[in-house]
């Protein structure tokens, strides 16, 4: 019974929460999934800055992520580019009008007062969530967009004294830069 309300304090807690930030996504001169679109695309890897990657990131249909794009690119806020590697694929850049749209970002709000909590708090509060995040994700199957630190695809340089040495991504097979460990992507799995 304890449990059982624990468990229904802290779905009013995220509900609430969940809702606040519903709220400010629309206070601010975009919609609510244009936002989510470019905190998405400031926090992604080099890897995960598509269409699909958007779409699922969004949990939102292809339709949706369309029109979302669409909107944002003829706001001058996103540009797409041709993937070098390969030419049919999309690969969305923000432009600086895109970066600058971020810095009066509607979640600013809740940061500042994420950031104002003692770090104990702070800590405890993002092993929490991560770990209610991962129980979630094994009982629906969606992604996880998490760094690479957490990835099973990992694999860690092992000469520490060789800085020059990089991390490798053991699925896609290519060198990992301090920036792509720092961000999040659409092909992270977790460890077992
Ligand atoms: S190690 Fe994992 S999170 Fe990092 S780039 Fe590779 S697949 Fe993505």
């Amino acid at each position: 019974m304890a449990n059982q309300s624990a468990d229904m304090t802290l779905l009013a807690l995220l509900e609430r929460t969940s809702r606040l930030i519903q709220g400010s996504l629309h206070a601010k001169n975009l919609a609510p999934a244009q936002w989510l679109a470019l905190q998405y695309l400031a926090r992604a890897n080099r890897f995960s800055r598509t269409p699909t990657a958007v779409g699922l990131y969004l949990e939102a249909t292809k339709g949706t992520v369309s029109q979302t794009l669409i909107a944002l690119v003829r706001k001058g806020l996103v540009r797409k580019e041709c993937d070098r590697t390969d030419r049919r694929s999309v690969s969305l850049q923000l432009t600086g009008r895109g970066k600058t749209a971020l810095s009066r970002d509607p979640l600013s709000d809740l940061s500042a007062a994420a950031a104002a909590l003692p770090r104990q708090t702070q800590d405890s509060l993002n092993r929490g969530l991560a770990d209610l995040l991962k129980v979630m994700l094994a009982r629906t199957g969606g992604h996880s967009f998490g760094q690479c630190s957490t990835c099973r695809y990992f694999q860690r340089n092992r000469e520490p004294d060789d800085q020059r040495r990089p991390h490798q991504c053991g699925l896609l097979k290519v060198a990992l830069s301090d920036d792509d460990g720092s961000k999040i992507c659409v092909e992270h799995q977790y460890a077992a």
